[in-house]
C-alpha cells in the first residue's frame, strides 16, 4: 500500500488468489492484488504475462476460474446484476481506442450515459461536451473518429469512459499505438485525471508516467507479480534478474 493511502482507506479493487486459463496455457497464477480508492496503479511487464488479461477480468471482459475479485464491494461472478453493476463502475481505455467509427464523437460520447443510464440526450450531450473540453479536443465534437489523429482519437476514447462517470479507470496501453509525437497529449491526459484523484489502474511502459503519478508499480512475469513497490524503489532498486532483465529493454 503506498505511503499517500491512509490505513482505513476503502478498496477500490480487490484480486484475491485469482489464477486463469486459456485452455491449458495458465495465464494468472494466484495473482494478490489491493487497489485503493484514489490509488494509481502501474503495472508492467513482458509482453504475454498476462497484463492485459489481469485487467479485463476485472470487468469481466475475462473470466477468471479461481480466487476472487471485488470491485467497490461488488463481487464479479457470474449474477449479471453484479456484472451490470461493476460495467457501470469501471471504464476501460483500450491500445486500439475501439471507437464506433459511424458515430460523431460527440454521439461517441453520449451512446452509453443514454442507452445504460437513460441521460437525456441533452444532458448527455453537456456532458459529454464538458469531457471533451477537459481532453481538450471540444471543437472536435461533430467529427467522425477516421478524421482525428491517434491521439485525438484516443482523447475521445477516455472522454468517452469519463461520461460514465467511473470510479476506476482502466487503461490497457493506452499509448503504444501512437505515432511519438502524440504519445505526450494523451499522457497528459491521464496525469490530470490522475490529480483530479481518479482510481486507476494502467498497463503502461511509459515509466515518466509512472514516476510521475503512480503510487505503486507492479511487475508481471509468466502470469505472477513478481515485484510491487513505489515507482522508485521497483525501477531503482529491482529484487529479481527478471525485472532487471524487464528494465534493461524498456528504459
Ligand atoms: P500481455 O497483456 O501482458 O501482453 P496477455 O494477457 O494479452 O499478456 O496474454 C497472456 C497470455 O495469454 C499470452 O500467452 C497470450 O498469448 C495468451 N492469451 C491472451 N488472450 C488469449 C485468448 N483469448 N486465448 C488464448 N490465449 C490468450
Ligand atoms: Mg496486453
Amino acid at each position: 500500500m503506498a505511503e499517500t493511502n491512509s490505513p482505513t482507506q476503502a478498496i477500490a479493487v480487490s484480486i484475491q488468489k485469482v489464477n486463469k486459463w486459456y485452455g491449458n496455457l495458465h495465464v494468472l497464477r494466484d495473482v494478490d492484488l489491493d487497489v485503493a480508492a484514489g490509488e494509481r496503479v502501474v503495472v508492467c511487464g513482458p509482453s504475454g504475462s498476462g497484463k492485459s488479461t489481469l485487467i479485463r477480468c476485472i470487468n469481466n471482459l475475462e473470466e477468471h476460474q479461481q480466487g476472487t475479485i471485488v470491485v467497490d464491494g461488488i463481487q464479479v461472478d457470474h449474477n449479471i446484476a453484479h456484472l451490470d453493476a461493476v460495467r457501470r463502475e469501471v471504464g476501460m481505455v483500450f491500445q486500439s481506442f475501439n471507437l464506433f467509427p459511424h458515430l460523431t464523437v460527440l454521439e461517441n460520447c453520449t451512446l452509453a450515459p443514454m442507452l445504460v443510464r437513460g441521460v437525456a440526450r441533452a444532458d448527455a450531450e453537456a456532458q459529454a461536451r464538458a469531457y471533451l473540453e477537459r481532453v481538450r479536443i471540444p471543437d472536435q465534437a461533430n467529427k467522425f473518429p477516421g478524421q482525428l489523429s491517434g491521439g485525438q482519437q484516443q482523447r475521445v476514447a477516455i472522454a468517452r469512459a469519463l461520461c460514465m462517470k467511473p470510479k476506476i479507470m482502466l487503461f490497457d496501453e493506452p499509448t503504444s499505438a501512437l505515432d511519438p509525437e502524440m504519445v505526450k497529449e494523451v499522457l497528459d491526459t491521464m496525469v490530470s485525471l490522475a490529480r483530479d484523484g481518479m482510481t486507476m489502474i494502467c498497463v503502461t511502459h511509459e515509466m515518466g508516467f509512472a514516476r510521475e503519478v503512480a503510487d505503486r508499480v507492479v511487475f508481471m512475469d509468466h502470469g505472477q507479480i513478481v515485484e510491487s513497490g513505489s515507482p522508485q524503489a521497483v525501477f531503482g532498486q529491482p529484487k529479481t534478474d527478471r525485472l532487471k532483465l524487464f528494465l534493461g529493454q524498456v528504459l
